[in-house]
């Protein structure tokens, strides 16, 4: 499956094995048209990007900018950090780059210690040892989600469901109205067969994204090719097929600037 853009790549910024040159040199031989660097959001205790390197970022991205064959966006892979739907970015963080994904991640600085005893420690330990969660945890798991999408301006909600078990057809209804794409990811499927037809039937639209931390997975997406074929999801469906998506993040700023 050929992709026009792969919007989830990792670099050595946080813990992918290639640099941003590297990763935009994979998509342009891959055949991809557009790539985002994605590393890990700031609160991420062991890969998160750190505060300084965003300048960095920036500074490779402008030094190849001109040269490259592909369009590189710079984006981040945020995380939330508490059951209100904080993510590990300040307003001013968001507005210096050019697209927003956010997911969970379970080795997070979290926002207050009663996040970490309500919210992390309880699910990292019942995903450790796969215990089923109670409607009540499910619930919680899923209203954070819910009010993540609802608060900030999320272009992409990586690998749902992945250490975190949530309802996932009300989160993908929500990003559905809000217009953040629900990832169909490339490391892996984190959902069954029965909450993706919940998911398409909420009206969300899908991004197919590698995750690649390594240059020789970018655009590799073979497991969603597999789960669209078995499942028959309409390529109208998925943003990212034919043509550069229109992202959330951007239209909201627009939106801010007209306002000035
Ligand atoms: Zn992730
Ligand atoms: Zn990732």
């Amino acid at each position: 499956m050929l992709l026009y853009g792969d919007y989830h790549t990792h670099t050595r910024y946080s813990h992918g094995k290639g640099s941003v040159k590297d990763n935009a040199q994979a998509a342009y031989e891959k055949g991809l048209k557009e790539i985002a660097i994605t590393d890990h959001g700031l609160k991420h205790i062991a890969f998160g990007l750190k505060k300084k390197k965003i300048l960095h970022l920036i500074k490779d991205i402008a030094e190849i900018k001109d040269s490259c064959k592909v369009k590189i966006l710079m984006g981040i892979e945020a995380n939330i950090i508490g059951t209100d739907g904080q993510i590990d970015m300040t307003d001013e963080e968001i507005e210096m780059f050019d697209i927003i994904l956010c997911g969970y991640h379970k080795f997070i600085w979290s926002k207050t210690a009663k996040d970490f005893f309500v919210f992390f420690a309880p699910n990292i330990i019942y995903d450790f040892f796969n215990f089923k969660l109670s409607k009540k945890r499910i619930e919680v798991n899923t209203q954070a989600i819910i009010n993540n999408i609802k608060r900030f301006p999320v272009d992409v909600l990586t690998h749902i469901n992945y250490g975190l078990k949530v309802n996932c057809g009300e989160i993908a209804k929500v990003c559905a109205k809000y217009g953040t794409f629900v990832e169909i990811n490339g490391k892996r499927i984190t959902y069954t067969d029965k909450e993706m037809k919940d998911m398409l039937e909420s009206g969300a639209d899908f991004i197919v994204n590698s995750d690649a931390h390594s240059t020789e997975r970018i655009g590799e997406v073979k497991i969603c090719e597999e789960l669209i074929n078995r499942l028959n999801i309409p390529p109208q469906r998925i943003v990212n097929l034919s043509a550069s998506p229109e992202w959330r993040s951007q239209a909201a700023k627009k939106a801010k600037k007209s306002l000035k």
